[in-house]
């Protein structure tokens, strides 16, 4: 039996010099090499209670995966985490691990120590796969063909709906998922952006999920092209809505609607989806010298880093609670600042100001500071009379959240909503309408990648369960 001793120094990961990523939009964290992650994987003292499990929402078998690293099968491991996660190099990058798996991780506990890099290492196993066994251009001819089985739709090509979609053609449904978009991918193509999610691997994920028998439909907006009705009339017998909230929200402030007021949705939709950020494209995107985003979350961090990128001079970050509250990952909260982004905390725009010429000028902002916690359980933020001041800025990036998409949902009769327009489901994921499942964030609202991965591969297993019973009900 081999015996684990503490190995206290978590291994860094290789990060591009930030004086020169500031010009680029390649990839930021570069990936262990084959020797980093073996170092890192001899870390884990494969404790026997697995707590690193329990907090992973989809139940990754790590301790086994980060074995199988340390013993140089790395084909192993990555087959291990496929048991349970189709999209390991996407989970590999964007997951919050330090509040889930890495947050509980044994090693952490230990004083003076951190946590297994346990989403580095998914990550390392993910690209070992896609580099080493060159998983290259998609080959039509080699996909399974699942014609001819019970047909489900799949409404959203987010990552709720593509595992969705996965795990059904694992179980031998004909599944089309239908995009709105000419784009798989979700928020993983359009919100965030190139230098923390290449587009690459997302496209290779999704080609994997093709060649087991996917089937997709994009520029399908469903509630406009068809609706639920006219797809159970062709054949569809369930279906899986995971369309995500997309919906921006504006602070109700005056002067948003002065050019160069706009929503991180659409910014980063421009540079990310219409490809914006590169030379050979003609997308049009509001630059500026100076611009404030507001909000404290990763879209916040993604439309400040690009904004920078894109060759702003200043780029003010203006979040109404403190550091302490900044909802981002803690990661890109710190190559933010390693970038040179500005943060201004406890304050709150009351006005922006323009130029006379309907554009942005300047913002208002007044100083908070830090009540008791409130629902959400973070001190609450509460104006200081008075305080106000105004700042010249020329473009203003609104990142304080968004609404469920509304499209589909109002589109769908009989489909229960809650108040602020999320699909209402059951413990088996089911809606109002019996055939109809949800998942992601249209029914949690924001949340994150492995979450809504979560949901989908849940609403599989409730589909499956469903359509047992409608194909061979008990007597
Ligand atoms: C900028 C940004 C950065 C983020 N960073 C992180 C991060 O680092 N880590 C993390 O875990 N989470 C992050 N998140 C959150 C995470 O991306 C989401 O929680 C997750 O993508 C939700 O998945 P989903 O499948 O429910 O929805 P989405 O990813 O929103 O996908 C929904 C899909 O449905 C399509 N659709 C919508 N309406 C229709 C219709 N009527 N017909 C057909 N298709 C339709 C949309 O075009 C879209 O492709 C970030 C979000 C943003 C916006
Ligand atoms: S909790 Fe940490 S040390 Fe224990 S098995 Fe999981 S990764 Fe390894």
């Amino acid at each position: 039996m081999r015996k684990y001793q503490i190995n206290n120094n978590r291994t860094p990961m290789p990060v591009q010099d930030h004086h020169e990523r500031i010009h680029n939009f390649d990839e930021v964290a570069q990936g262990y090499t084959e020797e980093m992650a073996i170092a890192e994987a001899n870390r884990c003292i494969q404790c026997k209670t697995r707590p690193c499990v329990k907090g992973c929402p989809v139940e990754v078998p790590i301790p086994e995966f980060i074995k199988l690293i340390t013993e140089r099968n790395f084909e192993g491991a990555i087959d291990k985490i496929k048991e349970k996660n189709v999209l390991p190099a996407i989970c590999g990058r964007v997951c919050p691990q330090e509040s889930q798996c890495e947050v509980v991780c044994t090693l952490g506990k230990i004083k003076g120590s951190k946590p297994v890099a346990i989403g580095r290492l998914e990550r390392f196993v993910a690209d070992w796969e896609q580099r080493v066994k060159g998983i290259g251009e998609f080959d039509e001819g080699a996909c399974v063909d699942l014609s001819g089985n019970p047909k489900v739709a799949v409404i959203g090509a987010g990552p709720a709906g593509l595992t969705c979609a996965g795990e059904l053609a694992k179980m031998e449904y004909d599944v089309t998922i239908f995009e709105a978009f000419h784009k798989t991918g979700g928020v993983l193509v359009y919100g965030i952006p190139e230098f923390r999610l290449p587009k690459e691997i997302v496209r290779k994920e999704i080609d994997n999920l093709r060649e087991c028998g996917v089937k997709i439909r994009m520029n399908s907006v469903i509630g406009q092209l068809f609706d639920l009705k006219d797809l159970e009339e062709q054949g569809f017998q369930a279906f899986f809505i995971a369309v995500g909230a997309g919906l921006p929200i504006f602070l109700k402030v005056p002067g948003i609607e002065l050019n160069g007021v706009l929503s991180a949705n659409e910014y980063l939709t421009r540079v990310n989806l219409m490809k914006a950020y590169r030379k050979d494209y003609d997308t049009m995107v509001d630059e500026g010298d100076t611009i404030a985003v507001l909000g404290g979350g990763n879209v916040t961090m993604d439309s400040a880093r690009t904004a920078l990128r894109l060759g702003a001079k200043k780029v003010i970050v203006v979040y109404r609670r403190s550091e302490a509250e900044i909802p981002a990952r803690r990661e890109e909260y710190e190559h933010a600042v390693e970038e040179g982004v500005e943060f201004h905390f406890l304050r709150n725009p009351t006005k922006i100001i323009g130029d006379g010429k309907g554009f942005v000028k300047e913002m208002e902002v007044i100083k908070m500071r830090l009540g008791e916690p409130d629902a959400s359980g973070r001190r609450r933020p509460i104006e200081i009379p008075g305080s106000e001041y105004t700042m010249p800025v020329d473009l203003v990036i609104m990142a304080i959240g968004t609404r469920a998409n509304p499209l589909l949902t109002q589109n769908t009769a009989g489909l229960q909503l809650n108040k602020w327009g999320y699909i209402e489901v059951n413990k088996q994921m089911q809606t109002s309408i019996p055939n109809v499942f949800a998942g992601g964030d249209i029914v949690t609202g924001s949340a994150t990648v492995i979450s809504a991965m979560g949901a989908g591969k849940d609403a599989a297993r409730a589909i499956h369960k469903y359509m047992q019973e409608k194909l061979s009900p008990s007597e």
